[in-house]
């Protein structure tokens, strides 16, 4: 089934699409339609991405469809997914057969395939992204032919095809290691933001996962961990987190020009706050939250040794020159991997992300904030704001020329290329 489509993503940043949306039946109908393109042909997942990776003029294709418990692995605890499911999907259906992903990140909503193409991870000094979990894929290529990647076939291409932003094929299986379904003790507190940050290491090297989001403008930041225990459940208090947002935004309109204030009465709030919380349940049911409060993101990973230094000084900057902002920093960190375009490639990273309102300007993001992520040897999350360019994107990845070769190989004719896309590896279209 085709429509004429008006694709947008998740926060309305990218202007609506020309292209046509189709939702392929099955593999024979997604080799059609890639066999018989005749422009530029994107997939998209749930659109949760902010650069330009899927808009065209052409065909945009959606795998919902796709979305299926394949194949399990009980041995090795692997299973293949329908690379169109949403992870929320998925989760219940795994612990049904006694498994989950290993780790998630903030929200669930995403497909299979669209998070991992873009690096999308969670936290934890010992957990790889959702990405480094990836044993096998099945794609159809540019040139509309079917490839399996995996231990048995192609295996020198599992980590190019890690990463790949949409651009090696459109996925449709994915082998995932999973680990079995698990409880997490999930615990949030308030604490000076200085002690905090002092504690930050010895956090991540003690728990499961550990992240912390520092609310701007009051000296406090909210620490979070999950950690893995043999529990009954423990009742959850609904989800506050997009009231508290709009909390932050109403302190923001009423008192940005008197910071003292703003600071003292967000000092209050959190002091009563009632998102501290103490709970058990599923890992998959604790991990991931809603977001419905649409932003604007920009989030780097920097080294462990700077990624804080660079929180520090975006901090300081905000903090002395744009009252505007009210969205909680993120600060996360996730062990590295071997994906050729992976931001963790070559080792652990700390990753900090900066949001602003939807409706708000966020230009100073690209000017401002990015050369300090820049200048602490950051490297930017695929599916969120950057700038980043062919030249920039080589110097950052050692196996940036290898994927681009590879990507030539699967797609000679650019079918799988926007603009964006042909910009960022250097080729026409
Ligand atoms: C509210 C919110 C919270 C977020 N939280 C986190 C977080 O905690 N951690 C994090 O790392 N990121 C986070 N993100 C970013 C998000 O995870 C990524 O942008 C992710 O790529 C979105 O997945 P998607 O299914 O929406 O994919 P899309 O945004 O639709 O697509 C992303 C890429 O995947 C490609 N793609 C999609 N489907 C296929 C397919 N079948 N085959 C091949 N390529 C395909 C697309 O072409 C595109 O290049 C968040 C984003 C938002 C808006």
């Amino acid at each position: 089934m085709q429509q004429a489509s008006n694709w947008q993503n998740w926060s309305g940043s990218i202007p609506p699409a020309k292209a046509r949306l189709a939702r392929p039946d099955d593999i024979d109908d997604l080799k059609k339609l890639l066999i018989n393109a005749t422009g530029p042909v994107r997939p998209v997942g749930s659109g949760h991405s902010s650069p330009h990776l899927v808009p065209n003029d052409h065909l945009i294709l959606q795998l919902d469809q796709f979305n299926h418990i394949g194949a399990i692995d009980t041995d090795k605890k692997r299973a293949w997914l329908g690379a169109g499911a949403r992870l929320h999907d998925l989760s219940p259906q795994l612990a049904d057969h006694g498994y989950a992903f290993r780790n998630l990140g903030d929200i669930d909503v995403q497909t299979l395939a669209g998070s991992t193409s873009t690096g999308t991870h969670g936290t934890g000094q010992s957990l790889q992204a959702l990405h480094g979990e990836i044993t096998g894929m099945r794609l159809v290529t540019g040139t509309g032919e079917t490839l399996e990647i995996s231990a048995q076939q192609n295996t020198d291409w599992l980590d190019g095809a890690r990463v790949a932003l949409g651009a090696l094929g459109v996925i449709t299986e994915m082998e995932v290691q999973l680990v079995e379904r698990h409880k997490l003790h999930r615990r949030m507190w308030a604490e000076k933001h200085d002690t905090l940050l002092a504690r930050a290491h010895s956090l991540w090297a003690e728990n499961r996962n550990f992240e912390f989001f520092y609310i701007p403008f009051s000296g406090y930041s909210f620490g979070l961990t999950h950690n893995i225990v043999e529990a009954d459940d423990t009742p959850r208090a609904p989800d506050t987190s997009d009231a508290e947002v709009m909390q932050l935004k109403s302190l923001r309109d009423w008192l940005s020009w008197l910071p003292a204030a703003r600071k003292y009465l967000l000092a209050r709030a959190i002091g009563n706050s009632p998102t501290a919380e103490d709970v058990i349940g599923e890992s998959w049911q604790l991990l991931s939250s809603q977001r419905n409060v649409l932003f604007n993101e920009m989030e780097y990973h920097l080294p462990v040794e700077t990624g804080l230094d660079a929180m520090e000084e975006i901090r300081h900057y905000i903090e002395r020159h744009r009252r505007d902002i009210f969205f909680p920093f993120e600060a996360r960190r996730t062990k590295g991997d071997n994906g050729w375009l992976s931001p963790f490639q070559g080792g652990e990273r700390i990753s900090i992300a900066v949001h602003c309102y939807h409706k708000d300007a966020y230009d100073f993001l690209f000017t401002h904030i990015e050369p300090i992520f820049q200048k602490h040897g950051g490297r930017p999350h695929w599916g969120k704001l950057n700038s980043l360019t062919h030249d920039k994107a080589q110097a950052l990845y050692p196996d940036f020329d290898k994927f681009k070769a590879l990507r030539h190989t699967l797609d000679p004719q650019g079918r799988l290329l926007n603009p964006y896309l042909a910009a960022l590896f250097g080729e026409q279209i």
